[in-house]
């Protein structure tokens, strides 16, 4: 038996994450993308809220509730701001995710607890200069001396490094075996001496969240802070792998968002312009365009729930996560680019918002994997060989 609606529980969390991002977070969504800054005040709140502690256990300080309930809270703040979605996906679905999965019950206490109990934030440092699709060439080396680590090396594009407490970071602690045996996660406090957290790198769209290049240099970590402890090391490699699976689940969720967002934005508009005597809403072009629209959003929601109840149920999810992001980010980007036609010169304007949707939905189609490394994962999964 298939059912395609939401229970009572997730219909009324759903409500109480569409409330908050209504009156909370879209007012502040236009000054967080021209400033290029998420509003700390808004990061408090939510942390208050519990929005960065939703699928895991009220033992640590969570919410106790699933990934299906972070999925609807991941849509609904990019409904209405994309940044705001992907601040909370980095720290839960990378950062959290990994520790609760992999991490020593002590680990779990230390680092976790604060995470999800709403005190502290946390990053995913795993994409460097030379390697983005391909993780396997990172070169961050970590190396044991006596009950320590070393760090060094240089990440980019880590998320939230701006203000985040906890850096989860990977570097290769045998170099002979390479990263997809030699590689290992560290739990990292920000104010450890020799990281260096550049200036956020200026882009195209998700400009309200925090996003910049980390250096690490002689950074003395105990040898404790081995995620997982001794049997974590060398399972770099998979803890990564492991991360993105789920982490994708919330970009798609992020996309359906970003395009339900944007259609909204776009029939409210096209109901009150008037051209030739009438609404743009009646002009049978743009009823077609906004049903097909829709209907792609649709599909793209159900691709991400299915995902979402597959990892809930401890079932395989990675080729579902990977086909929900494929075909989510595709959609977000043409439902965007077609509201913004459907507005007209005031879409272009910034004084409209449909353009910020169409520039943030860009990333989605880049990060957590492009879509032709989704392409790879889905293809590998076909047995085409
Ligand atoms: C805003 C933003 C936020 C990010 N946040 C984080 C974060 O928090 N933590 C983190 O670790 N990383 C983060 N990333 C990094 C992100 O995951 C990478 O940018 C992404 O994985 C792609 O890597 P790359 O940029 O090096 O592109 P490349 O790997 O150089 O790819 C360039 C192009 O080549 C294609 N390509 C590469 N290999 C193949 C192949 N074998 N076959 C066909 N096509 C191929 C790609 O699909 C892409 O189109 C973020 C990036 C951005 C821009």
């Amino acid at each position: 038996m298939i059912d395609f609606t939401l229970d009572a529980e997730h219909q009324e969390l759903k409500e109480m994450y569409q409330k908050f991002a209504e009156e909370r977070v879209k007012p502040l969504a236009r000054d967080m993308d021209e400033k290029e800054e998420f509003d700390k005040g808004l990061l408090k709140e939510m942390q208050e809220m519990g929005l960065f502690g939703i699928p895991f256990s009220e033992n640590y300080g969570g919410q106790g509730s699933d990934i299906l309930s972070y999925v609807l809270a991941m849509e609904e703040m990019s409904k209405v701001d994309a940044s705001t979605g992907i601040t909370m996906s980095v720290h839960t679905s990378l950062c959290c995710s990994s520790i609760n999965e992999f991490g020593t019950e002590e680990q779990k206490q230390e680092w976790l607890r604060p995470l999800v109990d709403g005190s502290k934030i946390g990053c995913f440092g795993l994409t460097e200069p030379g390697a983005g699709s391909d993780v396997a060439s990172a070169r961050t080396v970590a190396e044991k001396v006596g009950d320590e680590y070393i760090i060094n090396g240089e990440k980019i594009f880590t998320t939230n490094s701006g203000f985040a407490d906890t850096f989860l970071v990977f570097a290769l602690t045998n170099k002979e075996a390479g990263a997809a045996k030699g590689m290992s996660a560290f739990l990292v406090d920000r104010n450890t001496p020799g990281i260096t957290v550049s200036p956020d790198i200026p882009r195209m769209g998700i400009r309200g969240a925090s996003n910049a290049g980390v250096s690490y240099v002689d950074v003395h970590v105990p040898a404790k802070n081995l995620l997982g402890g001794e049997a974590g090391e060398g399972k770099g490699f998979k803890i990564a792998m492991k991360a993105l699976d789920g982490g994708r689940i919330g970009i798609a969720a992020q996309s359906v968002g970003i395009a339900q967002g944007a259609i909204n934005e776009a029939i409210k508009y096209d109901k009150e312009r008037v051209q030739f005597g009438k609404t743009i809403a009646s002009f049978q072009n743009t009823q077609f365009k906004l049903a097909e629209m829709q209907t792609k959003i649709d599909a793209a929601r159900l691709m991400t729930w299915r995902a979402a109840v597959a990892k809930d149920k401890g079932e395989a999810y990675n080729v579902y996560a990977a086909m929900a992001k494929l075909m989510a980010s595709e959609v977000a980007n043409e439902v965007t680019r077609g509201c913004v036609q459907l507005l007209g010169g005031y879409g272009y304007a910034r004084e409209y918002t449909v353009e910020r949707y169409m520039r943030d939905a860009k990333i989605t189609e880049i990060y957590e994997g492009t879509s032709e490394v989704m392409k790879m994962v889905i293809s590998g999964s076909m047995n085409l060989k």
